[in-house]
C-alpha cells in the first residue's frame, strides 16, 4: 500500500514545501482521505485515477480544493467522483459547499458520461467498500462531526485518527484489528498550547503520548501530522524528545510504502 500526504505549501521558487496546510493523504493513487489539496496537488496522472475521496469532516483545510478537482475533471469523467462521508457531513457540504453560491451542486450536473459527482454515505462502525479497500469508521472527538478510519487492501491496515482531542472509540477499533502497519495522527499544537488544543479539540505530543497509551499493537509506524505550520519546529521537537518509536513526522510529497 502506497500512502502519500500531499503537499501543500510552496516556496518561493514554487517547488512544495515541508509545512502542512490543508490535509489529503492518497491511497494508491486511487483513494483519498480528505481533500484539502487534491485539486492544486494531485499530478496529472492521479487525477486520472482518483475516483473516490472520503472526506472526515467538513472544516476547510480538509475540503478545499475538492471542488477544484471535480471542476477540472468535469468534461473528462467517465465515472463521478465518489464522496464518502457521513450522511451528517454530506448534508454539510451540501449547505455550505456544493450549493450552487460556493459552488455547483456537482452532484446533479452530468457530462457526456453521466453524472459528475455522487455522495456515497457510510454508517459509523460498519465497514464499507471503496475501491479496493476496506474500510471503518468512528466517530471522533473533534468541534464537528468527524470520523476516524481503518483502512486495509486485505494485506496492509493503516489508521488515520484524523483531527481529534482525546478520544475511545477510535482506539477501540483500531485494537479490534488483527494488525496494524500504521498510523497516522494528528499533532496540532505545541504543548504550551493546551488549552486552545483542547477548546478546538486537537492534539498536543504530551496528549497524543497520553492516546498513544490506548493503543495495544505495536511495532507499526506512527506518523505525526496535521502540525500547525506556525508552530511546526516547536512541535517537531516536542515529538522527538517523547522518545517513542516509529514517532516521525510525516513529510509531505513523500510516498510511503507498506
Ligand atoms: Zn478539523
Ligand atoms: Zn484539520
Amino acid at each position: 500500500m502506497q500512502i502519500q500526504l500531499l503537499p501543500s505549501s510552496f516556496d518561493a521558487g514554487g517547488s512544495a514545501n515541508a509545512a502542512q496546510r490543508l490535509t489529503c493523504f492518497l491511497i494508491d493513487n486511487r483513494v483519498t482521505v480528505d481533500a484539502g489539496s487534491i485539486g492544486i496537488a494531485a499530478t496529472d496522472a492521479q487525477r486520472r485515477t482518483v475516483r473516490d475521496v472520503i472526506i472526515t469532516h467538513p472544516h476547510m483545510d480538509h475540503i478545499a480544493s475538492l471542488p477544484i478537482f471535480v471542476d477540472d475533471l468535469f468534461a473528462e469523467l467517465e465515472q463521478p467522483v465518489r464522496i464518502h462521508a457521513t450522511q451528517e457531513v454530506i448534508e454539510l457540504l451540501k449547505l455550505d459547499v456544493f450549493n450552487d453560491i460556493v459552488y455547483p451542486r456537482f452532484d446533479q450536473l452530468k457530462n457526456d458520461h453521466g453524472f459528475v459527482m455522487q455522495y456515497v454515505p457510510f454508517d459509523v462502525g460498519k465497514a464499507f467498500r471503496v475501491a479496493h479497500l476496506t474500510v471503518t469508521a468512528v466517530a471522533v472527538n473533534h468541534i464537528v462531526p468527524t470520523v476516524g478510519l481503518v483502512a486495509s487492501d486485505g494485506k496492509i491496515t493503516v489508521a488515520f485518527s484524523s483531527d481529534t482531542a482525546e478520544t475511545e472509540d477510535f482506539w477501540k477499533m483500531v485494537n479490534r484489528e488483527q494488525k496494524l502497519d500504521a498510523l497516522f495522527i494528528e499533532a496540532s499544537f505545541p504543548n504550551s498550547m493546551q488549552q486552545l488544543a483542547n477548546a478546538s479539540k486537537h492534539l498536543t505530543p504530551s496528549t497524543l503520548k497520553l492516546e498513544l497509551t490506548k493503543l495495544n499493537h505495536n511495532g507499526m509506524d506512527i506518523l505525526a501530522v496535521h502540525l500547525k505550520p506556525a508552530y511546526r519546529d516547536l512541535v517537531v521537537t516536542e515529538l522527538n524528545q517523547l522518545g517513542i518509536e516509529k514517532l516521525t513526522v510525516m513529510e509531505t510529497g513523500r510516498v510511503y510504502e507498506w
